[in-house]
């Protein structure tokens, strides 16, 4: 394992995220504990010390979780950060918060009680990193209204001890909302968790967020590196030009390689579900060794191969509310393959199950409005329905 630093920590390049631990069933959020255990454990005997969760992950397990498998080392061994989940949450007043999105039907509370939540959760006195949760254009109303003072009241407990590191995580859609919230609160951030990965690059402009954080002098923690998976498993006419180029590595390591020739960057986070991903990763990340100019140019061109594709990381944010249960980010990856060159004729709905079918969306739009890469869900599921309706004719 290799090392940077954020404001002088001692921080592994890859980290661990915990908000795709391995889960029993293919339904629901209910982690795995034994086996998410066993990663924990391959993680910390191999040098990763950076150890991401947020309060809204597994449906509120994984700050449990990852308090109960760090427990089991001292306390220096290991950094934790969390996220406060602001992006989810509305003033009821006299200082009470409601839920809402996937949060909602929680009972009200405060922020200090939410904070103080977590900490109990993590079973830890202190978080070594603590974030706000997705500081966009649809939050900023509530991380900037001065009767919450969320920021005041996060830079008090980094005084009392209980918050090492300031930091949030984004998913703006432009990169000034990410300049202007670092602006109006210049020197209190210590670092930024974003988006990104070569194809972000140039699909969601991560280029020029990166370029507004680096102008206030600050580093990156870096969320879907590989894009929920979606840049492990290329479709082979872009799988093939990585794999003639350099045979031995796999799609997911030339995304991490990408990544590790940016400066800026800090801790690369990974959702590993899997002890093999957990292994190749470790290895990948034995050294810094990044992709050179013509590899580079190489990714860039696979990048723009692709721009057609909806972009779903498959955080699942939008499955919880969906009226219909239906399985959005699956209906989406199968919507990407049949417009990027898969046979239509092997995706039946009826031998998928009704959560599979489009053609079941009310149109409602809850997932379009909770989901952090402003997808159009309905058109694209009206869109899909159609196109399996139609096809033959
Ligand atoms: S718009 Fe469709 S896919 Fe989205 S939540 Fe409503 S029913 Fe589900
Ligand atoms: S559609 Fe959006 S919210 Fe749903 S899984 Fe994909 S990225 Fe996440």
């Amino acid at each position: 394992m290799y090392y940077k630093e954020i404001t002088g920590v001692r921080v592994s390049a890859l980290g661990m995220g915990n908000m795709r631990l391995p889960k029993i069933g293919n339904q629901g959020e209910k982690i795995d504990r034994e086996k998410a255990r066993e990663i924990i454990d391959y993680a910390m005997s191999h040098g990763i010390n950076y150890y991401d969760t947020a309060y809204r992950y597994h449906g509120g397990e994984s700050e449990r979780f990852i308090g109960e498998a760090l427990k089991r080392y001292p306390r220096d061994s290991f950094l934790l950060a969390s996220k406060f989940p602001g992006h989810m949450m509305e003033k009821k007043g006299n200082g009470v918060m409601g839920f809402t999105s996937m949060l909602a039907g929680h009972p009200d509370s405060t922020v200090d009680a939410v904070f103080h939540e977590q900490l109990e959760k993590c079973q830890v006195d202190y978080f070594d990193f603590y974030l706000l949760h997705n500081v966009n254009e649809n939050s900023l109303a509530f991380y900037n209204d001065p009767e919450i003072g969320i920021v005041d009241y996060l830079m008090k407990q980094k005084e009392l001890g209980r918050i090492r590191h300031l930091g949030f995580s984004s998913h703006a859609v432009s990169a000034a909302t990410i300049d202007e919230f670092l602006t109006r609160y210049e020197g209190v951030f210590e670092f930024v968790q974003i988006q990104l990965n070569y194809l972000d690059w140039i699909l969601q402009d991560a280029k020029s967020k990166v370029e507004a954080i680096r102008k206030h002098g600050l580093k990156i923690v870096v969320m879907e590196g590989i894009r929920g998976g979606r840049l492990a498993s290329l479709p082979e006419e872009q799988a093939a030009r990585l794999r003639a180029a350099r045979a031995e590595d796999s799609a997911a390591r030339w995304a991490l390689r990408w990544l590790q020739d940016i400066p800026e960057v800090a801790v690369i986070l990974s959702g590993m579900s899997t002890m093999d991903q957990m292994i190749e990763n470790v290895e990948t990340f034995r050294e810094c060794n990044p992709v050179s100019g013509e590899e580079k140019a190489l990714l860039t061109e696979v990048a723009e191969s692709m721009l057609s594709w909806v972009p779903c990381t498959a955080c699942r944010y939008c499955t919880e509310g969906c009226p219909m249960g239906l399985e959005i980010p699956k209906i989406i990856a199968a919507y990407n393959g049949v417009k990027n060159g898969d046979n239509m004729a092997w995706y039946s709905p009826a031998e998928k199950g009704e959560a599979m079918d489009p053609a079941r969306c009310i149109g409602c739009g809850s997932c379009a409005s909770i989901c952090p890469q402003q997808i159009a869900i309905p058109e694209i599921m009206a869109e899909f329905a159609g196109m399996l309706k139609n096809r033959g004719k």
